[in-house]
């Protein structure tokens, strides 16, 4: 009998899958924390979120007046200040009669200056011995390893004594210069027998510690806080705002560490600031990717704004909106949509309705499908956090400026991202991890940008990779440095790439020049005399590589006559067992990304197209269309992606261009049967030329379409 019953059980756990894992998310965060948590009736409120087709929310039930505190719970607990409405109580049954899944959305990382001072020994402690102050200009935070837990965890247990879906953390994090309290120096010295180090010197054993103690002490957090949730919802999702693609060490956010606590693993990839021409169009995306690769299989969800940040109260155009939602389910996401009440009433919500219901028409094209590129861009975390040119990421916008602006690796990733992408082939966003230990024969062509901290393994496993068939494309230092930030001397690529280096940079280069130093098909469209530099680069001289690209000797002024050539390489080409290691010396992404250098994008895209030919090309259509190729069923059903971005040559966009008559080439190996669109919804007819090449044409693309391939 209890062998059966033990059976029935292990039988019902692998059937049935948990309810986050069944279906696209269509989450809602109506942010009503900022005004009244019950400003409508629970079922009036159900109802209208329901209309705008969401199957799940974040649900606001305590009020954030500059930081979260003890006094505006609206749900039952016993530590509560105030006693306000069992709003809570009053809501679920209303929300789960129609189908909307609800996660408490918890802030712990935001508290009020008051709370704080009630409670001063919780807080996060800087490193001049003062405590954290001005979290977003008013309030204060405190620390994961203080007593604080303790009242974190009391209050989920009174959350999960309704009926939740789940429970989701507005952080917790670290700041730039915290948290120096008695208990993470206590428990720092228990772990490592050692004193707390500075969060200043950012790199060697000492740093790589601290940001390990860090995100350990944030995952226990998560474990200790799940543990408490599962065991009284079993069915309850729980995850967290997590890390962005940046430098996380000041936040403590690893992704990679993180997920093991996490049943999904979310980020703020649709959130935009300020002046959006300077923000990446497919900034969903790129995120989306980088997550998946970190997700270990789980979900993932970018979490979007309806707002035009840093102005909480305003709302983007509608054709932004949909984009957000677009470039996220094109890469495999969940969406999240936050909004305030104000917003929640226009007319562009029509938009994210439509979203919504074509997210759940065609949820079985959207659900567990996977990558189909052939080009790894790799997002290095390990260089984010020790590398003297990166930039310090704390809550999305919020940026501690990097030391030097020699090899920015926010604008050498975004630079070559952006080539990528205009290029039109697909490619994922890897990491370190996948570098060192997960599979990388599918890639032809993995994208090092300036990827300068690189462990002795990481480096051994890209030379197996490249004796085995595979090319490289790296820039700048990569592989200067090890896995702490500690510069080497010489880079660990340097037989692969062929290159010996003088050990100095030259630069800044601010009117200087390339010349091609010889023909070859990768120089395709660039038979310049010259062509504008990079403003830095890696001096030294090929030992083995042929360059294809040369730097000027620098002029004196910008019309200082003619430049004579130099011997420094900037493009250099080492053929290696089967496979092939392309070097550029120089800072090409951060050009890229600083003035959009038309050869220099040109070259980016002769390395794509030349060394990983994608299977499917879209023709007769701008750069600005982002192009996703992904499948199901082993490869069986491909969906391409096509997010159309352009628009009327600014941002926010406010008027998509619709594209007419776009064709997409299928190479004869796909064998290709049939196509059809599911956002336009029609069959397309497939044609052959004499080689088997298949060409079909999409009569109209406005913001979006997904072209479903069988082959
Ligand atoms: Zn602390």
């Amino acid at each position: 009998m209890r062998r059966l019953l033990l059976l029935a059980g292990l039988c019902g756990v692998a059937s049935a899958q948990p309810w986050w894992e069944r279906e696209p998310l269509r989450i809602l965060d109506l942010v009503t924390s900022l005004g009244r948590i019950d400003y409508l009736p629970a079922a009036t409120l159900a109802e209208r979120k329901a209309a705008q087709l969401y199957n799940a929310e974040h649900l606001d039930v305590m009020k954030l007046p500059a930081g979260l505190d003890d006094r505006g719970f609206y749900f039952r607990s016993r530590y509560a200040r105030v006693e306000n409405p069992d709003f809570l109580g009053a809501y679920l049954p209303e929300a789960h009669k129609r189908g909307i899944r609800v996660l408490i959305y918890f802030n712990v990382h935001w508290y009020t200056r008051q709370f704080g001072e009630e409670h001063p020994e919780w807080r996060q402690i800087r490193e001049n011995g003062r405590p954290l102050e001005d979290v977003y200009d008013t309030g204060t935070d405190f620390c994961v390893n203080t007593p604080w837990r303790e009242w974190v965890f009391g209050i989920l247990r009174d959350l999960a004594a309704y009926p939740i879906d789940g429970i989701f953390y507005d952080g917790p994090v670290f700041r730039p210069d915290t948290c120096y309290c008695r208990w993470c120096k206590e428990k720092f010295r228990n772990r490592y027998g050692a004193e707390l180090p500075s969060k200043r010197e950012r790199k060697g054993k000492a740093f790589a510690q601290m940001l390990e103690f860090q995100a350990a002490s944030l995952t226990e957090f998560l474990r200790d806080s799940r543990k408490i949730l599962k065991e009284l919802r079993p069915e309850a999702a729980f995850y967290m705002n997590g890390g962005l693609r940046g430098a996380n060490w000041a936040t403590g956010r690893l992704n990679r560490v993180l997920v093991s606590e996490q049943d999904l693993v979310g980020a703020e990839g649709g959130f935009i600031y300020g002046d959006l021409t300077r923000t990446p169009l497919w900034k969903p995306g790129l995120t989306a990717r980088l997550l998946e690769t970190q997700a270990s299989g789980k979900p993932t969800v970018i979490f979007a704004a309806a707002a035009h940040k840093p102005w909480t109260f305003s709302l983007l155009p509608a054709p932004e909106l949909k984009l957000l939602y677009a470039d996220s389910i094109a890469n495999g996401a969940s969406v999240w949509m936050g909004i305030t009440p104000f917003e929640f009433e226009q007319p562009e919500m029509a938009v994210l309705t439509e979203m919504n219901r074509f997210v759940a028409d065609n949820a079985r094209y959207l659900h567990r499908t996977r990558s189909e590129a052939r080009v790894a861009l790799v997002w290095s975390d390990v260089t984010a956090n020790f590398y003297a040119g990166s930039e310090a990421q704390l809550i999305d916008i919020d940026r501690v400026p990097s030391r030097t602006e020699v090899g920015n690796l926010e604008a050498e990733f975004s630079g070559l991202a952006d080539a990528l992408v205009r290029s039109q082939v697909p490619f994922d966003v890897i990491d370190d991890v996948t570098l060192e230990r997960e599979p990388l024969g599918r890639y032809r062509l993995i994208v090092l940008p300036n990827v300068a901290c690189m462990s002795e393994a990481v480096a051994r496993r890209l030379a197996e990779y490249v004796q085995g068939g595979g090319a490289l494309f790296a820039t700048f230092e990569t592989s200067l440095y090890d896995e702490t930030g500690v510069p080497r001397p010489e880079l660990a690529l340097a037989g692969l790439f062929g290159f010996r280096s003088a050990g100095k940079i030259a630069g800044p280069r601010r009117w200087d020049f390339m010349k091609p130093s010889s023909a070859d098909p990768l120089l395709e469209h660039l038979a310049r005399e010259l062509m504008p530099s990079t403003a830095y680069y890696v001096v030294g001289a090929p030992a083995g590589a042929r360059d294809l690209i040369r730097f000027t000797k620098p002029l004196a002024g910008r019309y200082d006559g003619i430049p004579d050539p130099s011997p420094d390489p900037a493009l250099l080409v080492n053929t290696v067992g089967k496979g092939k290691a392309i070097y550029f010396t120089g800072d090409l992404g951060a050009s890229i990304h600083n003035f959009r250098i038309a050869e220099q994008m040109q070259l980016v895209e002769n390395v794509a197209r030349r060394l990983a030919p994608p299977p499917v090309a879209l023709e007769n259509a701008p750069s600005s269309v982002e192009v996703v190729l992904r499948s199901q069923e082993d490869g069986r059903r491909w969906l391409l992606h096509l997010v159309n971005f352009t628009g009327e040559m600014t941002r926010p966009i406010r008027k998509i261009v619709p594209l007419r008559e776009a064709r997409v080439s299928v190479a004869p190996e796909v064998a290709l049967k049939r196509a059809r669109t599911l956002v336009g919804r029609r069959e397309l007819v497939v044609r052959r030329d004499a080689a088997g090449r298949a060409t079909i044409v999409i009569p109209q693309i406005d913001e979006y379409e997904v072209v479903l391939l069988e082959r």
